[in-house]
């Protein structure tokens, strides 16, 4: 699949000029070639998705096949498996596709197959598809986000289709949110607050984002309550370690101390944890939000990823 993709992504370099791009983003942001594959007027002259209900027999090319239809299925399937197998009410875990690096079209088949909940790594990709889908989908930041770009994300979507920032590891971050909200809110007569997810590092791992489990994860909610009153502290996220369980019980183990801090159920709290290769895992041990990106949209090409 990986193949599949990255070949996709090279018949589009060979046959499309940068001058033919309407949406000039800056590959520094993106952490991807000038020449990525999500940019719409891109996506409008390469042949469609195949091999799948809603657009086969439309293309030749065959090296861009990507069912992503019957892998939302699998995917849906799978999930309501692993809800059942833990006693769990259908309905209680939702999927969030994870669709960064992936052009719009691949968003669109999933839209068309009933996705709505998006999730993206880097705020101008996010800006750039959220004004290319229905208003429907509800999209959920997952990249680390620097503060600079908390205002442009919250103006840019706004409050009604950014539905999540789910790295929240910072006050410094929370505090820029909460400015852009709160302002946003001035102009609007049914005023919203942002749902935010605290990241927590449960693996310990240097190169993982989020605050340490703990006494840490309280503090930072603790914070954030007293401070930002237009963020709505909705639930927790974390990445873990591949092949360690133990991430998602800290994750849990965390989400009890929060709602000591919140005074609220621990079970109104979001678990975001578990992605394509553990998401069952991750449902077995609680989770309610997972982030499945590669087995529905195929294996990411970071291979022409500029240095940074
Ligand atoms: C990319 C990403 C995912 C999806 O990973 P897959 O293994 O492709 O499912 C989930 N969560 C975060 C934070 C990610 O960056």
């Amino acid at each position: 699949m990986g193949r599949i993709a990255a070949s996709a992504f090279m018949s589009l370099r060979t046959t499309i000029p940068f001058s033919a791009y309407h949406y000039a983003i800056p590959s520094r942001e993106l952490g991807l070639a000038l020449h990525s594959p999500f940019v719409p007027s891109a996506v409008s002259s390469r042949p469609a998705i195949t091999n799948n209900a809603m657009s086969a027999s439309t293309s030749s090319d065959a090296n861009i096949e990507v069912d992503i239809a019957s892998n939302i299925a699998s995917v849906r399937q799978r999930i309501d498996d692993a809800v059942s197998a833990n006693g769990r009410p259908q309905g209680s875990v939702r999927l969030v596709a994870v669709s960064k690096t992936k052009p719009i079209e691949f968003l669109q088949v999933a839209y068309k197959n009933g996705q709505r909940y998006f999730g993206e790594n880097y705020a101008q990709e996010l800006m750039t598809k959220a004004n290319h889908l229905p208003d429907d989908v509800s999209w959920h930041f997952i990249g680390p986000l620097q503060s600079n770009k908390a205002g442009p994300l919250v103006k840019s979507v706004g409050l009604n289709k950014l539905a999540c920032v789910e790295t929240v590891s910072t006050l410094k971050l929370a505090a820029k949110l909460n400015r852009a909200v709160e302002s946003m809110n001035e102009d609007l007569v049914d005023k919203k607050k942002l749902g935010i997810y605290i990241q927590v590092n449960t693996s310990g791992e240097e190169s993982k984002s989020g605050v340490s489990p703990g006494g840490e994860v309280a503090d930072l909610v603790k914070k954030i309550s007293e401070e930002c009153p237009w963020l709505s502290i909705d639930g927790l996220m974390t990445i873990g370690a591949p092949g360690d369980d133990s991430s998602f019980d800290t994750l849990r183990l965390c989400r009890d101390e929060v709602s000591v801090v919140l005074d609220c159920d621990p079970n109104d709290l979001e678990l975001s944890m578990g992605m394509s290769g553990d998401f069952e895992v991750a449902i077995a041990k609680g989770a309610t939000s997972v982030r499945v990106g590669s087995t529905i949209f195929g294996d990411r090409d970071y291979s022409s990823e500029p240095a940074n």
